[in-house]
């Protein structure tokens, strides 16, 4: 098999741009090892999760090697985020095709460290291969939560609220910006775009959650889909109140606000934001959380007796949707 001239063998590789981002863990021994080892601080669970990223799916080849490296870190870290953890360290394995060359590895792991240092978290193993395929970058992150205080799907009870962080559909319009090729790009499409490229997990408001929320998830489907999943485990119904799903003054300006751009926004992938439930007589205590978190926050629906997640008009009528949001099959 032809081989890429252009970079570093496998073990130079690992030594070159991976080592370097292991060295704030002991235990990943500098890469050098068959395994990594961890020690579970006392009185807490260990949160395992693992998310993988796959060019042409999650990320495209022309975008800037960082964001990729980000995206798939953050994938993982908002999961962490919506359970009240605290992330780590992680796995990497990579499968690589010919086409990235040393300078791309190098923005990659510069990418890396760039996250490590934002979210405190630190490489302790993975694995190099080559592919004949797409780009798949997959993330094994493991971290911690005090014993018995994750934050399920499965807690949400009838008559509670429900509430989700920062905006919905950005990402979704950012991705369809760059399917098009837009390129006389202005601000509010840079900021869809880069909302794509690099969700924003919200991990310091993930945690004050614990013991508030009764059910969180971070939304990576769509809003409607990703509820329509704590609707399921918890047994009750959700409804959204359409004028209620938080935009962007950037979606707004590329889409409007009627109910189809709801209707999109609602049901696009990636937003990486926090939903979750809670009893009404939370509303200040969550306030407060969002107020000492910069995180902003909106109550968006309810959850009712029955079953099923439900977009409602102004009157209460559901609103036929054509999808819930993101599947792969
Ligand atoms: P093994 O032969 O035991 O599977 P490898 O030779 O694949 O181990 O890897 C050697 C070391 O490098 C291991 O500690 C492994 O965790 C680490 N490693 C390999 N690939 C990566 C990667 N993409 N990111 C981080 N660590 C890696
Ligand atoms: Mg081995």
């Amino acid at each position: 098999m032809k081989k890429n001239s252009g970079r570093p063998g496998e073990f130079e590789i690992i030594k070159t741009y991976f080592s370097p981002l292991s060295r704030r863990h002991p235990g990943a021994f500098g890469l050098t090892d068959d395994v990594a080892v961890l020690a579970p601080p006392a009185g807490h669970d260990v949160v395992l999760k693992t998310d993988a990223i796959v060019e042409g799916i999650h990320f495209n080849r022309s975008d800037p090697p960082d964001t990729v490296a980000k995206k798939a870190l953050r994938a993982n870290i908002s999961d962490f985020a919506a359970k009240g953890a605290t992330p780590s360290v992680y796995l990497l394995a990579l499968a690589l095709p010919d086409w990235p060359d040393g300078q791309w590895l190098e923005q990659f792991a510069k990418g890396l460290a760039e996250d490590q240092a934002e979210f405190d978290v630190t490489l302790a193993g993975g694995d190099t291969n080559r592919t004949p395929g797409a780009l798949t970058v997959a993330v094994t992150m493991i971290g911690f939560v005090p014993q018995g205080t994750v934050v399920r799907r499965s807690g949400a009870k009838l008559g509670e609220v429900v509430f989700v962080t920062g905006t919905i559909g950005d990402a979704g319009a950012g991705l369809a910006l760059l399917k098009r090729q837009a390129d006389a790009c202005g601000a509010a499409e840079e900021d869809l775009i880069s909302r794509y490229r690099v969700p924003r997990p919200r991990l310091a408001f993930g945690r004050r959650l614990r013991g508030v929320a009764t059910a969180a998830l971070d939304v990576s489907d769509g809003l409607i889909a990703d509820l329509g999943h704590v609707a399921e485990v918890s047994h009750v119904r959700i409804e959204v109140d359409a004028v209620r799903v938080p935009l962007s003054e950037a979606l707004v300006e590329l889409r409007g606000r009627d109910i189809s751009a709801i209707a999109e926004a609602a049901t696009a992938g990636d937003d990486y934001e926090i939903a979750f439930c809670a009893p009404a007589s939370c509303r200040p205590l969550i306030e407060r959380i969002a107020d000492e978190t910069n995180t902003p926050v909106t109550e968006v629906g309810r959850a009712t007796a029955g079953e099923g997640v439900a977009l409602v008009d102004a009157q209460g009528h559901e609103i036929k949707l054509e999808r819930c949001g993101y599947t792969h099959f």
